[in-house]
């Protein structure tokens, strides 16, 4: 897992500069880009997946990339991750100074093809290549490598995925060496109890330590309560896109990451510390909203406002109320 700071207790991480922005049609100028993503870290955000080291002729929206790593490596505290498909695009994200790679391994194979066109033999072997690479790295310059187990509640092309082979695929992660595996509701389909289910299969297979973190879209409406059974098994760290925006382009009818907004909402007032101020992550929402004009955003805490006397997590522990 990622470094956890002692001030907060869930990594929310945001998603929607790559998530969000490669499953709309409007290609983001990279300045708003940069404004948005300096403007998440300024409200307390420590982690944002700024885009993906794809073929530009594959996603032109996130064509800048590398340029946006850099920049957001200047941001002091800001973890850089990127979304990775192969070992090429993890040079390039090493080369641009990520601080965490990201290769999904859709556990449906025939999604897999779609998607990265490759086989599950061969994205396991380009993990394999990919923490090599890494670990020829000196100390302290190598990044996190996380495998992602997508569509592993379930694939719009071949709908359950049996326990074995997701099972094996966490296990395959691990083998080629990368440092922890997620979960990845990449078409919407998880409910609390499969949430709970998958985390305890994977956690069986890899070990309790390597599964941290989990990829959720609400699709069907049940993102924070995902969200909230993921957390009650012990996960720490959320990805969730400002206003809601993304999806999977591959796969058809999955559309929103869960809110950022509302899932901050509902950590904040549980207690849970995230790090992050909500008047200013409304203003970075309004801000966003503006460079993507037309676009729809999601999510309802931002226009309800916060509860009269509403106290952040952190603010409850200081009067002694958590
Ligand atoms: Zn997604």
């Amino acid at each position: 897992m990622t470094d956890r700071a002692a001030d907060i207790d869930i990594l929310v991480s945001e998603v929607g500069p790559r998530d969000g922005l490669q499953s709309i049609k409007a290609i983001m100028p990279l300045e708003a880009k940069k404004a948005w993503v300096a403007g998440e870290a300024a409200a307390g955000v420590r982690e944002i997946e700024v885009g993906s080291f794809v073929p530009a002729k594959l996603l032109p929206q996130l064509a800048d990339t590398a340029e946006l790593v850099r920049f957001a490596k200047t941001i002091p505290g800001l973890t850089v991750a990127v979304l990775v498909p192969n070992a090429r695009g993890a040079q390039a994200a090493l080369e641009a100074g990520a601080d965490k790679l990201t290769l999904p391994l859709s556990v449906s194979e025939t999604h897999s093809l779609a998607n990265l066109r490759k086989t599950h033999e061969q994205v396991l072997a380009e993990a394999k290549a990919i923490a090599g690479i890494i670990a020829a790295l000196p100390h302290g310059q190598r990044p996190h490598f996380e495998g992602s187990l997508s569509t592993v509640f379930g694939c719009t092309l071949e709908g359950a995925i049996p326990d074995a082979q997701i099972a094996r695929l966490a296990e395959g992660l691990m083998a080629a060496g990368c440092d922890e595996v997620g979960l990845s509701d990449t078409t919407g389909y998880a409910d609390p109890s499969a949430v709970r289910r998958l985390i305890g299969l994977v956690r069986g297979v890899v070990g309790e330590r390597a599964v941290t973190g989990i990829h959720l879209h609400n699709t069907r409406g049940l993102g924070l309560a995902n969200a909230l059974a993921a957390i009650e098994c012990g996960l720490d760290t959320l990805d969730s896109s400002l206003g809601g925006i993304g999806g999977c382009p591959f796969a058809p009818g999955a559309s929103g990451n869960i809110v950022t907004e509302d899932l901050v909402f509902m950590l904040e007032a549980m207690g849970l510390r995230t790090g992050i101020d909500m008047d200013h992550l409304f203003a970075v929402r309004t801000q966003v909203a503006a460079a993507l004009e037309g676009e729809p955003l999601y999510g309802f805490t931002p226009d309800a406002g916060l509860p009269k006397g509403f106290s952040p997590a952190a603010a409850q522990r200081e009067g002694g109320l958590a």
